[in-house]
């Protein structure tokens, strides 16, 4: 697939995975993807995995990201992650603002945008998820949703950290219920989140911006998805729980 920005395909394992099984999951990744060269790929175990998944794909073509990331640097924060702890596993990425912890843990784009200053800081890449909910979106509140959470969780970035920022769209009523958007939603919220990063930066930075897609990709949906001219890659939750659906997505979008 001839693609302007190289995709960048992201597994998001959420709250599933013993280190057993995710060292299982690991194994079968690095082995069915070891010839992959056109995607960028990244797993995002369980902070408790972290670091034997970090053991079982060293020298391999997949990446590491974490699922969350505290904005402090060190200190009296019961149960949080800071960068330096994440950097000792080689970790990359770091999803930031997934609506599951926007939903359960109330973060807010001003909390997301101080995050995503220190992911950044600490020299990582951030996973910025942002998207509507069924309730926006039937009201056609969709480009004010977006624009307002792009604008809030990217707020604290210069030019040169965004575009090294990964944007992931993600419908909330399209994650986990099987329902995709379909490719005119998609491409149409993607290129509408790009002018909004256009005017807030400029057009070259937009332009380099990867755009993720995320809610029910499967291996038969994904290269129609992958093919849309503003989606440059995808955050998978369900399918990416098992090595042959995840491997397929990403063979498929190739
Ligand atoms: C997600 O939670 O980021 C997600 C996209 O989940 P699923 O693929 O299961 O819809």
């Amino acid at each position: 697939m001839n693609k302007e920005r190289k995709l960048i395909i992201a597994g998001n394992w959420k709250m599933n995975k013993t280190v057993a099984e995710a060292l299982d999951l690991a194994a079968g990744l690095k082995l069915e993807l070891a010839n992959v060269k056109e995607v960028d790929i990244v797993v995002c175990p369980p902070y408790t995995a972290l670091s034997e998944v970090s053991k079982a794909i060293l020298d391999s073509n997949i990446r590491l990201g974490a699922q969350n990331m505290s904005e402090h640097n060190v200190g009296a924060y019961t149960g949080e992650i800071a960068a330096v702890m994440l950097k000792e596993f080689s970790v990359r990425y770091v999803i930031l603002g997934h609506s599951e912890r926007r939903q359960y843990q109330q973060e807010s784009d001003a909390l997301i945008a101080r995050k995503a200053l220190a992911v950044h800081r600490a020299a990582l890449k951030p996973i910025v998820c942002i998207g509507e909910t069924l309730a926006e979106r039937e009201a056609g509140q969709t480009e004010q949703v977006l624009s307002t959470q792009v604008r809030g969780s990217l707020a604290e970035l210069d030019k040169e950290q965004m575009v090294e920022t990964v944007v992931a769209y993600e419908p909330v009523w399209a994650i986990g219920t099987g329902k995709t958007a379909s490719p005119a939603q998609a491409q149409e919220a993607h290129a509408f989140i790009r002018r909004v990063l256009a005017g807030m930066f400029d057009e070259t930075v937009a332009r380099k911006v990867r755009i993720q897609y995320g809610g029910s990709v499967k291996p038969a949906n994904a290269r129609e998805l992958m093919s849309l001219p503003d989606v440059d890659g995808a955050l998978v939750g369900g399918a990416a729980l098992e090595a042959r659906s995840f491997t397929d997505i990403i063979k498929n979008s190739i």
